[in-house]
């Protein structure tokens, strides 16, 4: 699929959430005892991880914007550390540095992993593998059980949230794509489709069109159920 359709497809499944959050009349949900999702921050980082899995193409819309987007967050994170270690050390010393310095430091750590992957994937190879999904979710659990209980960890457990949810929203819809998507790659190479879609022709745009009309419906029937 093209660029174009996962950023719909990414952006009305990090909806979902949203409209869960409006018929429920709250800002976030409590995933543990300590960590909430707020959809509302998931939704941009849902954008940049519909277009995640086609990373691999360098020249693709999809590979440039999120090199892009990688790029600028490594510097921002990277500035975001420097800045708050010298503040922590020379100026605050009553904020203790794993409530800040630790969770934005895991990130620039993490973003910088990423980025040092990207060479090696290869097109619907790596990045479009149930693996990778799996590595690209393992924060999750890293944030749930060591990061503290901070509104700093909930904003960056809701980034990563909705990253993933564009991801998973990715490979999903490839899997109605001609080409398909190594669900098992390593262990089993061949690529598994549901239809026969060609990317960038006239049934890919019925299919944007439909997935809008059914996700639509689905927003519609949590609103009236709730
Ligand atoms: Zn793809």
């Amino acid at each position: 699929m093209n660029g174009y359709t996962h950023i719909v497809i990414g952006g009305l499944s990090a909806a979902i959430p949203i409209a869960i959050s409006i018929a429920e009349k709250k800002l976030a949900f409590d995933i543990s005892a300590q960590h909430a999702y707020y959809p509302l921050i998931g939704m941009l980082p849902a954008l940049a991880g519909s277009l995640g899995p086609d990373i691999d193409l360098p020249n693709s819309k999809g590979g440039k914007a999120v090199r892009l987007f990688l790029k600028s967050s490594i510097t921002f994170f990277g500035i975001a550390s420097l800045g708050l270690a010298v503040y922590l050390c020379f100026i605050d010393n009553l904020i203790h540095p794993v409530n800040v310095l630790f969770p934005v430091l895991t990130v620039f750590v993490l973003l910088c992993l990423i980025r040092l992957l990207l060479p090696i994937a290869k097109h619907r190879r790596g990045t479009h593998s149930g693996l990778a999904l799996l590595i690209i979710m393992l924060p999750i659990l890293y944030i749930i059980g060591y990061m503290p209980d901070t509104t700093l960890t909930d904003v960056l457990f809701s980034i990563w949230v909705g990253f993933c949810i564009g991801w998973i929203s990715h490979l999903l819809a490839d899997t109605f794509n001609r080409k398909g998507v190594p669900w098992f790659y390593p262990l089993d190479k061949r690529h598994y489709h549901i239809a026969n879609i060609v990317t960038g022709s006239k049934r890919e745009r019925a299919f944007r069109n439909v997935c809008i009309v059914v996700f639509s419906a689905v927003y519609l029937a949590i609103l009236l159920l709730a």
